[in-house]
């Protein structure tokens, strides 16, 4: 038998209960690669890729997603649907299942880190059940180096068991999967899901708590990239809305695609040491960047192959959100250590799907505050033909599932540090152009790119007003011109042909906005209050 170790050292997890007596400990990617392959459970694309089903779940599972209730978390956490409270008592009945369950199992561990900033860097040990999982935490946590690991001490631990079933009746789980959080103990326990996007929001929710709690730090949901000059651009936005897609450019230096902290030493860090992108209708011509990391070290995920290995990025049968995760440097440009300074200037990226926001704008302090809180997008009813209402979808700070603490206290956070940095804050619609979902199109990802570039480049004459029109529905400032994009297609309203349906439109939009905001303004100064919309119908 082949020993698997690359280090020579060999660890114990009975601290954990863990009494397997085949750890794999810290293997290189190629040896989980071959190992997934051997067992079955992947096979390796044309690209070289490894690719894997994550089976039932192919997306996170909010509704299982629980924190344990303590003397840590009782009074600072935000209780409800989003941070739904766990039993203390019942997580160590359900720990120590899980662990059992563990012990007659081969099992794959992985030390490695979260923050790049040293000052914030929180070491991780991952504990999976299966080795392209264990990949999958090589690919996105960031790798300490040999020497690190010598003296390597866990501060949070990740147990990953997704052929482990809960039953709710007596786990006090909601069904058989679940993530669970426990900042006592300093564990995030998942099981009976393989959706790797558990492992890394679990760490990520972690920090949301952790940062702004302990450090006076600010945890955001964005990606963030740096020019030549150094200049900082962070982009903020719902899942789907253009995170990765836009922050991967060749002619700025990647920070990170997913996760950052901004300190209060005017610098922005990444919190991950790889990306997650989406692969739904991939081409080398639109993103040649990603295409091209998808090589051997990548995992794919729920992809459709042919007999030859060749994706078809196109084919959704088994979901919308097919993925693809690789360590950083599979992205040539990039910023290292993904540190970078102050942003110059932060985008709020939003698929309108009702096709009404202006493709760019720019906000006031009070209406970054407002959509920030109100962290808008849009989602499409469904991919069937003659589906035409899309449905607003409300995520306060663009990413309220992996928020612990009340949306309040980030906006608070950001908004000061906006204003002491003197930040630009842009509104980007990446969604629907010339009419809504059904009727108009996503907007081309060319343009939304030129847009982005002529902000980067300063061609969007910041100060002047006269080159901006206010939009009489949303109050925001939209550029009248803008290099690269055709004039047409910066008014929404010209793109539609039909003001009355323009207006009931972005009417309807409006009327969601205000009453999704009812449950925030009692937190909320008179000021961020006028940054909404302009405009309602009664
Ligand atoms: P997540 O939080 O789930 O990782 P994300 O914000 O990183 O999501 P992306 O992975 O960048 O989102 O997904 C954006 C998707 O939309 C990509 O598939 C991209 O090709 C597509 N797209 C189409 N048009 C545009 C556009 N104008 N701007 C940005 N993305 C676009
Ligand atoms: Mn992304």
């Amino acid at each position: 038998m082949v020993s698997y170790n690359q280090f020579t050292k060999t660890i114990s997890l009975d601290v954990y209960g863990i009494k397997s007596d085949k750890i794999n400990y810290q293997l290189s990617p190629e040896q989980l690669h071959d190992i997934t392959i051997d067992k079955g459970q992947g096979v390796e694309a044309s690209s070289g890729a490894l690719a894997v089903n994550t089976g039932e779940f192919t997306g996170r599972s909010p509704k299982d997603r629980f924190i344990v209730k303590d003397d840590i978390t009782k009074d600072r956490v935000w209780w409800g649907d989003i941070n739904i409270p766990f039993d203390a008592d019942k997580f160590d009945a359900l720990y120590n299942k899980v662990v059992a369950y563990l012990s007659d199992k081969e099992v794959y561990v992985r030390d490695s880190y979260a923050c790049a900033d040293p000052d914030y860097k929180l070491n991780i040990r991952v504990i999976n059940e299966y080795p392209w999982s264990n990949l999958f935490a090589y690919n996105m946590f960031l790798r300490p180096t040999e020497a690190e690991l010598e003296h390597f001490i866990p501060e949070w631990t990740v147990i990953n068991a997704p052929g482990f079933m809960a039953n709710p009746d007596e786990d006090g789980t909601r069904q058989h999967n679940f993530a669970i959080l426990n900042f006592s103990k300093k564990i995030a326990l998942i099981g009976g899901t393989g959706y790797t996007g558990e492992i890394k929001k679990g760490i990520f929710s972690a920090l949301n708590f952790i940062l702004p709690v302990f450090k006076n730090t600010l945890p955001m949901h964005c990606s963030a990239n740096v020019g030549a000059e150094g200049d900082t651009a962070v982009f903020f936005g719902l899942s789907g809305t253009g995170k990765t897609t836009l922050s991967t450019d060749p002619n700025r230096s990647l920070i990170g695609d997913d996760e950052h902290g901004w300190t209060n030493e005017n610098t922005v860090f990444n919190f991950e040491g790889g990306c997650y992108a989406k692969v739904i209708n991939l081409s080398r011509d639109n993103e040649p960047e990603i295409y091209d990391a998808i090589k051997k070290g990548a995992i794919l995920e729920n992809v459709i192959l042919d007999e030859e290995g060749h994706v078809d990025f196109k084919d959704t049968s088994i979901t919308q959100n097919t993925r693809v995760s690789y360590p950083i440097y599979h992205i040539e440009n990039i910023q290292q250590p993904s540190i970078g300074k102050n942003p110059k200037h932060i985008f709020f990226l939003t698929a309108d799907a009702f096709g009404v926001i202006p493709p760019i704008s720019k906000l006031t302090p009070s209406q970054a505050a407002y959509h920030f809180i109100s962290g808008y997008t849009a989602k499409v009813a469904g991919t069937e033909a003659g589906v035409v209402e899309p449905v607003p979808s409300f995520s306060a700070c663009f990413g309220a599932p992996f928020m612990p603490l009340h949306p309040a206290k980030y906006a608070e956070m950001l908004s000061n540090k906006m204003i002491e940095a003197g930040v630009n804050v842009w509104l980007v619609n990446t969604g629907w152009t010339g009419g809504p979902y059904g009727v108009g199109k996503r907007m081309e990802l060319r343009y939304t790119r030129a847009m982005i570039n002529a902000v980067l480049n300063g061609d969007l004459g910041l100060y002047n007003y006269d080159d901006y029109h206010i939009h009489s529905v949303f109050g925001v400032a939209q550029p009248r011109t803008c290099p690269g994009v055709p004039t047409s297609v910066l008014s929404p309203r010209a793109t539609w042909n039909d003001d009355e349906a323009y207006y009931k439109m972005a009417f309807k939009l409006t009327n969601a906005f205000r009453e999704n905001f009812k449950k925030f303004e009692a937190y909320c100064s008179e000021e961020i209050r006028r940054g909404g919309p302009q405009r309602y119908a009664f």
